[in-house]
């Protein structure tokens, strides 16, 4: 009766939404132990979108300074609720660039990291029950945003064999009378593509038609947080040229390798007349989800910090070992023009949950590509410099030999025994050796 009674206290809604993510969670959680058992140097974990290549050299200089710099009126005050204004002009000098169009300080708002920017337009402009289009897969923390705003999901299923770009045909399925935005991401988690400039022009007339049917404007949310992590020769897509209800989400945390200290941008397309009114709404917001204009010293930092970004080419050196690799075990993927992830497919007939593990059991982290919304798949994160990708590799080809010897043999075998978790040993690794402990993020 008291259990009951006190499964009362949380919002039901909220419960039943924090339910998820529970196949991370299982492996994260036998990572830890295996960490614990084995040493965190024993564990190659290509689960993390943590970056660990280092913010640029430039950094503390610009941030000792920051601290030292008394002109600026109550430095560590609040903030009003879009953000410094010297902040917010860094932001649209930007992406005047970036989206070669002319941007004014006053179309930003500063918010915290990413998340808080498509959070804050999330709840600026649902209501309870509009629908909110994703492309799958998908950075597996949108579904939760959406709901958190009572919104509800419509996944789009983009496919492996067309590159993961938008097929018109199922997009235009999933519009109603209650599409409310369509979240589009490029360069793209999990899959590290970037949308073509056809897909993008398809998207946007696609969005404009519906918006004229259902006599409401549809909201393309442009998640840009890896617009600056691109292969040489890449560009990143430029919605503002083509769709006018449209905003970029953006932040530091990738680029600039600084995700913990939540500096983030909502940029609102220029070519909207009521821009005041909407960027007044989005401040409001951001003050009343209390996640407003973030973390002074690096607002006050940001118009230096931006005209640097950390060693994205090292991303580069990192994709060509692991991609190497992958060619040696016939593993089928392709190849990312941006971010630091690959998402190469599981052998046909293997599950993806008995995969994972069976790498994990083999000392390499690696998230189901169900977590993402597409089952038989796999995301691997090589944000870390290319010397630490090459000694995950060679553990890479190891487990992933022994893990389809397994499981094909378990597939063979004609009742399969129940699933039991048992880590195998490793001889050349020993606990006591391993200085470094570090914690396992998972994100
Ligand atoms: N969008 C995508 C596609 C991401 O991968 C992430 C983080 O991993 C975010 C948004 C969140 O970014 P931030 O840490 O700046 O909030």
């Amino acid at each position: 009766m008291e259990d009951f009674f006190e499964k009362l206290a949380l919002s039901p809604y909220i419960s039943e939404l924090c339910q998820g993510s529970s196949a991370i969670r299982k492996l994260d959680q036998i990572a830890k132990e295996m960490a614990n058992k084995y040493g965190d140097e024993a564990i190659h974990n290509f689960s993390l979108g943590n970056p660990r290549v280092l913010p640029p050299e430039e950094y503390d200089q610009i941030m000792i300074d920051t601290i030292k710099d008394k002109s600026f009126f109550l430095p560590h005050g609040y903030a009003p609720n879009a953000g410094d204004q010297p902040g917010r002009e860094a932001i649209a000098k930007l992406f005047s660039k970036l989206q070669d169009v002319d941007i004014s300080y006053k179309n930003v708002v500063l918010s915290a990291g990413c998340a808080g920017a498509i959070n804050v337009f999330l709840r600026t402009t649902l209501s309870v029950g509009d629908e909110v289009i994703i492309p799958s897969p998908y950075f597996l923390e949108y579904p939760y945003y959406v709901e958190n705003f009572y919104g509800k999901c419509v996944f789009c299923d983009t496919k492996f064999e067309e590159g993961w770009q938008i097929n018109r045909e199922n997009f235009e399925k999933c519009f109603t009378a209650k599409t409310r935005c369509v979240i589009i991401n490029s360069p793209q988690n999990p899959t590290g593509i970037v949308y073509t400039e056809e897909t993008i022009k398809m998207i946007s007339e696609v969005c404009e038609n519906f918006s004229k049917k259902y006599g409401r404007p549809i909201w393309i949310i442009s998640d840009d947080v890896y617009c600056r992590i691109l292969r040489p020769g890449k560009k990143p897509h430029q919605i503002f040229k083509f769709y006018k209800f449209s905003v970029i989400c953006y932040s530091v945390s990738k680029d600039l390798s600084l995700p913990g200290e939540r500096i983030g941008a909502l940029i609102l397309n220029p070519a909207i007349k009521l821009c005041d009114r909407n960027i007044h709404a989005l401040s409001m917001i951001n003050e009343f989800l209390a996640i407003y204009p973030p973390n002074r010293l690096h607002m006050r930092a940001l118009p230096k910090l931006l005209q640097y970004t950390s060693k994205v080419e090292l991303y580069t050196e990192s994709q060509k070992i692991v991609e190497e690799t992958l060619k040696k075990l016939k593993i089928e993927f392709i190849s990312p023009e941006g971010t630091f992830f690959l998402f190469p497919k599981i052998p046909d007939g293997i599950d993806e949950m008995n995969f994972c593990k069976s790498m994990l059991k083999n000392f390499i982290v690696i998230v189901p590509g169900s977590s993402f919304g597409k089952k038989g798949f796999f995301r691997l994160s090589f944000c870390k410099p290319p010397e630490d990708i090459k000694r995950g590799m060679d553990q890479f080809k190891i487990a992933y030999k022994k893990t389809i010897e397994e499981l094909a043999n378990k597939r063979h075998e004609k009742h399969e025994k129940p699933e039991k978790y048992e880590i195998q040993e490793k001889q050349y690794v020993d606990k006591n050796q391993a200085t470094n402990k570090k914690h396992i993020h998972n994100n």
